[in-house]
């Protein structure tokens, strides 16, 4: 599923190649991953004027003068840009296609000012599409329960963070997975996160010394915006998910101990850590080191 730096590539993309530009044809292939909160299809589109392409939470919304299209990707939802002609059509849910953009006062169009094609595809349709009237985001499943802090941004500061954990009951990568408290990690970077940290991922946030909250904190910051930076430089297509460079997500073997990489289930979900470099820190929980495997 994509995540909070893949997200802000894949939006400031398709900010530079279509906002200004207008839609001037459609096609929907998937209903099922539409929901229509306005009267009407998706050719209430045709003719409008993209303003802007932003992100909220873990869903990218293109504004259009009165009209959202929000877009949750959840876990296999990819976006795409192509010449209106490719052929490539695999698992798509919609298409828009984008006219040139408008002559401006800075001059006539350039060559290669041509159409341009949005392609979503979905090989689960899992995730969900919506059109909205601007700003009516409750109309979107989830999209108003979000609402935590920016991890990226300076109002994230160790002090909000210390006060946040204290009021939690729950294990650590729990917190992290929690969009109503922060804005925004998924499965991948909580792992990379807690190692960065060196905490074991079923640690409860009230055994947290206060010097462990600021390293966790501090490990937030540090592995979201080295991945916002990478994800960027690689300069890879909207479509390619860049993970090669995590440390443990997926991993065998520990970079930084050479340990073996084990899985542990949080909630359902598979956390990946090295057990050396994140020790169990209570009773009831395997304690790798001492197993001989
Ligand atoms: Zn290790």
């Amino acid at each position: 599923m994509p995540e909070l730096p893949d997200l802000l590539y894949i939006q400031a993309r398709l900010k530079e190649a279509l906002v200004g530009r207008r839609v001037v044809a459609e096609r929907l292939r998937e209903p099922i991953v539409m929901r229509f909160a306005v009267r009407g299809n998706l050719s209430l589109l045709l003719g409008r004027r993209l303003d802007d392409v932003i992100r909220h939470a873990h869903f990218l919304v293109f504004r259009f003068e009165d009209l959202d299209l929000a877009v949750n990707p959840m876990l296999a939802g990819r976006f795409r840009l192509a010449a209106p002609d490719e052929k490539d059509e695999r698992d798509l849910v919609f298409a828009l296609t984008f006219g040139p953009p408008e002559a401006t006062s800075h001059g006539p169009r350039g060559e290669g000012d041509s159409m341009s094609d949005l392609r979503y595809r979905d090989e689960k349709n899992m995730g969900k599409a919506y059109l909205l009237a601007k700003g009516d985001w409750k109309a979107a499943a989830g999209m108003d329960q979000a609402g935590g802090v920016d991890v990226l941004a300076p109002e994230f500061t160790r002090e909000r963070f210390v006060s946040l954990l204290k009021k939690r009951r729950d294990q650590v990568r729990v917190l992290l997975l929690d969009k109503r408290a922060l804005d925004s990690i998924g499965n991948a970077y909580a792992d990379e996160i807690l190692f960065e940290a060196r905490l074991h991922p079923k640690t409860f946030c009230r055994s947290l010394s206060h010097d462990d909250a600021v390293r966790l904190h501090d490990a937030i910051v540090k592995v979201m915006r080295e991945a916002v930076a990478e994800v960027a430089r690689r300069g890879e297509p909207i479509d390619v998910k860049v993970r090669d460079f995590l440390k443990v997500r997926l991993r065998d073997v520990c970079p930084r101990c050479g340990a073996k990489v084990r899985k542990a289930g949080v909630r359902g979900m598979d956390a990946y850590f090295c057990p050396h470099c994140q020790p169990a820190t209570r009773a009831g929980l395997v304690d790798w080191t001492k197993t001989g495997k």
